[in-house]
């Protein structure tokens, strides 16, 4: 049996969050799962028991076994060839790298290449303040994206790298949210769509569509046209006319970073049209009530 199989009979473990993370507690803990990770990049994994120790640097080995005892179970993985992470000491390991627990980084605001969408003033700003990052336009006062980033992303990148894993992140977490996966918890999310005269408390932004978690309450509600960036027609749209959108940041696309183009049409079933400008002629586009393209034309 390999551990893949072992890991699928668990059941569902007996401690609580609390001691899950009371666990973690400790130094030399975090020390041997950043030793863990690290021996999986660049190193012997699973790892020994000798060279675990030697790359998490803990020299009193009673020391070392008993952390060691401690992570095995939950965040640690014991086999015939030697320890390595668990998914829960995989995921600690990582938060670490990137900064989520303990890093602080800020900058700008930064000016940035580019023409604001809206106005058309080439006097965009970035800014990375308290974990969130955002740009926008000098010129016209408009924020064209607030979003959180894990301070790790800044770190090791220049400031063109940062805008670009930036746009790729948040892209990514949108695509998420549309196949109904949070990509904060991974629990379930779920698109509730307003009649145009939406409650504006409930809908904020005078937004149409927002996705919610239905478990950790995760909100996503970024203009409309921002989830038809994956659309396979709007894709091919935006190649024909000249704005490949694999090259160009969403936030140079009016369409994502503004809900004037979308217009709620039905109600029941719901459906919503949103225009995609580009090279003078325009794309509508029709969405479901799951934010599915029914019909793309160009008009
Ligand atoms: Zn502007
Ligand atoms: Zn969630």
């Amino acid at each position: 049996m390999d551990s893949d199989e072992a890991d699928r009979r668990e059941g569902p473990s007996d401690l609580s969050p609390a001691e899950a993370f009371a666990l973690v507690g400790h130094e030399h803990r975090v020390a041997i799962l950043r030793a863990l990770l690290a021996e999986s990049r660049d190193g012997e994994y699973p790892a020994s028991f000798a060279r675990l120790r030697e790359r998490a640097g803990i020299e009193v080995s009673a020391q070392f076994s008993y952390h060691l005892d401690e992570l095995t179970g939950h965040f640690v993985r014991q086999t015939d060839e030697g320890y390595e992470l668990r998914y829960a000491g995989w995921e600690i390991a990582t938060s670490i790298l990137a900064g989520t627990y303990n890093e602080r980084a800020e900058f700008g605001p930064t000016p940035i290449s580019g023409d604001c969408p809206e106005c058309g003033a080439a006097d965009l700003q970035a800014a990375y303040r308290e974990e969130w990052f955002s740009i926008r336009c000098a010129a016209c006062g408009s924020r064209h994206i607030r979003y959180p980033l894990p301070p790790g992303a800044i770190g090791p990148r220049s400031l063109d790298e940062v805008l670009s894993a930036f746009d790729r992140y948040v892209r990514t977490q949108m695509e998420l949210a549309r196949n109904g996966v949070c990509p904060g918890c991974f629990g379930v999310m779920e698109v509730r769509t307003a009649a145009g005269e939406a409650d504006e408390s409930d809908f904020p932004n005078g937004r149409v569509a927002i996705y919610d978690c239905q478990r950790c309450g995760n909100r996503l509600y970024p203009p409309l046209g921002l989830f038809l960036l994956g659309d396979e027609r709007v894709r091919q749209f935006l190649w024909d006319h000249g704005r490949p959108p694999s090259e160009t940041p969403f936030w140079a696309f009016e369409f994502c970073v503004s809900d004037e183009a979308v217009a709620v049409e039905e109600t029941d079933p719901w459906q919503a049209r949103v225009e995609v400008t580009a090279d003078g002629e325009t794309l509508v586009a029709t969405v479901d009530e799951a934010l599915q393209v029914t019909s793309a034309t160009v008009e």
